[in-house]
């Protein structure tokens, strides 16, 4: 399988190649040729797998360039890390089906794919001998993740750049109280989008990129994709015995996990009917699929979601590119569009593709609120505040013939302040989060200025 940006200036590049360039260089994100389509015995021999079983099958459909033995060690001991033996496992509560996403080392579902990641980069520089310095940003939960994925590795140091006193407490505590010497925090004083726009600037300094080995762990990498793809299959064939379809509704800021959504579905067809998007107010992308606009008409707001405080989805441009009819040249002129006038709109024929695909619904945070009350009175089941917002959503389309699954991103003790609030008793902090404010931690308080955070790497870096 060969990789091709959205933008089309580029060769086509192995899946090796693809993980270590992050950002295509052309500035575009990189894709799969073309999208695997599996066949009923495919699906019928990966109805009985575990999860790593089904991981390392799915996996191999993208990844053809690593032995087979290898990527199967890499995803074993990527999920064997996870503290529930079913790694994803869904929880039914009325007719809303949980998947529990939550169950890695930083309580977040990025654990999901940067575990995976983190074992990737180390076996591809241990083979070419070579160094990386991680640079990402994050909006709280992809920096504890990405840092838990790669800390007292050989070969890589990693740079997170987190929003200044944007990110919950806990999230803090969980990036800044590792103190392993290969990571380094940084905290912009800025919003998410413009650490995220600062990374993505400094990713197309191809020079720089080069001299200081720059590796990307947001979402923009394939292989973060790629390993998402896994936990939709894994739940629609728990829940599809019958030959019904699944819904799902997706808790939604980058665009990236309900991208992994698309993909599953085109790899599994006939299974997945709906995908739902849900956002905070920071709510451009339901704005597209409700308008047919995607437009930048408001500033960032902070939620009690703040992991979804975004607007600008690094993700979008995967999905414009298949909503182009996969024509390099539409995108590129579209995202130069879109960098001048923050405003892109789509003719009918488009719109019809996007509300295929996708429905949409904005969750206010009192109605976020609402919703992490009423799940815990009925159910005894307490949301974290994405969550909450994906199941507000998944509340609202489902309909009796289609179970309705909720990934469930975060568990809920990273956002105790906002759950407490909302049922009015204090969280259970999980052990792993116990006592993270008396550990000793580093932290540098810096400008939002891609000059002073290229100056920090230069003199960090490996
Ligand atoms: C990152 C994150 C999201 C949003 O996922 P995207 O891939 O950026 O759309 C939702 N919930 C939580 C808890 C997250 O950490």
């Amino acid at each position: 399988m060969k990789y091709i940006s959205t933008r089309g200036l580029i060769e086509p590049v192995s899946f090796r190649e693809a993980v270590m360039m992050g950002l295509a260089t052309d500035g575009g994100l990189l894709l799969p040729q073309s999208l695997p389509v599996a066949d009923k015995e495919q699906i019928a021999a990966w109805r009985g797998m575990t999860y790593p079983q089904l991981a390392f099958a799915v996996l191999s459909l993208y990844i053809t360039d690593i032995p087979a033995q290898q990527l199967e060690d890499i995803v074993n001991r990527s999920y064997a890390v996870f503290d529930h033996p079913e790694v994803t496992p869904l929880v039914q509560h009325g007719n809303i089906h949980i998947l529990e996403l939550f169950h890695g080392p930083t309580l977040a579902f990025k654990d999901v794919a940067l575990q995976f990641l983190g074992n990737i980069f180390e076996y591809l520089l241990t083979e070419s001998g070579g160094k990386m310095n991680i640079l990402g940003a994050t909006s709280g939960d992809t920096g504890s993740a990405a840092i838990y994925g790669v800390r007292g590795r050989e070969r890589i140091n990693i740079f997170i750049l987190h929003p200044y006193k944007r990110v919950s407490r806990i999230q803090e505590l969980q990036m800044t109280t590792v103190m392993d010497a290969n990571v380094f925090n940084l905290a912009i004083q800025g919003s998410f989008d413009d650490g995220q726009a600062i990374v993505k600037a400094i990713f197309n300094d191809i020079s720089f990129k080069k001299e200081h080995h720059l590796g990307a762990i947001n979402s923009i990498n394939w292989a973060r994709i790629v390993a998402q793809i896994v936990y939709y299959i894994y739940a629609a064939l728990k829940l599809t015995n019958n030959g019904q379809m699944v819904d799902f509704a997706v808790p939604t800021g980058n665009f990236g996990d309900i991208f992994a959504g698309y993909v599953a579905r085109t790899l599994l067809p006939g299974h997945i009917r709906s995908l739902i998007l849900a956002t905070n107010e920071n709510d451009i992308l339901t704005g597209f699929v409700n308008k047919g606009e995607y437009s930048l008409s408001h500033k960032v707001v902070q939620t009690s979601s703040p992991s979804m405080d975004i607007q600008v989805a690094s993700n979008f441009e995967r999905f414009l590119y298949y909503l182009n009819g996969a024509d390099p040249d539409r995108t590129r002129e579209n995202m130069t569009d879109f960098s001048r006038k923050g405003y892109l709109a789509f003719t009918p024929e488009q719109q019809k593709i996007i509300k295929k695909n996708f429905l949409s619904k904005t969750v206010s945070q009192p109605e976020t609120a609402a919703t992490i009350k009423a799940f815990f009175e009925q159910y005894g089941y307490v949301l974290d505040p994405h969550t909450a917002v994906g199941v507000n959503a998944g509340q609202t389309f489902v309909d009796s013939s289609c179970p309705m699954v909720c990934l469930a991103t975060a568990h809920p003790a990273k956002f105790g302040e906002a759950v407490s609030r909302a049922t009015g008793r204090p969280v259970e902090l999980p052990q792993s989060l116990q006592g993270l404010d008396k550990k000793e931690s580093r932290c540098e308080v810096i400008a939002a200025d891609r000059e002073k955070v290229k100056a920090f790497v230069a003199s960090h870096g490996l």
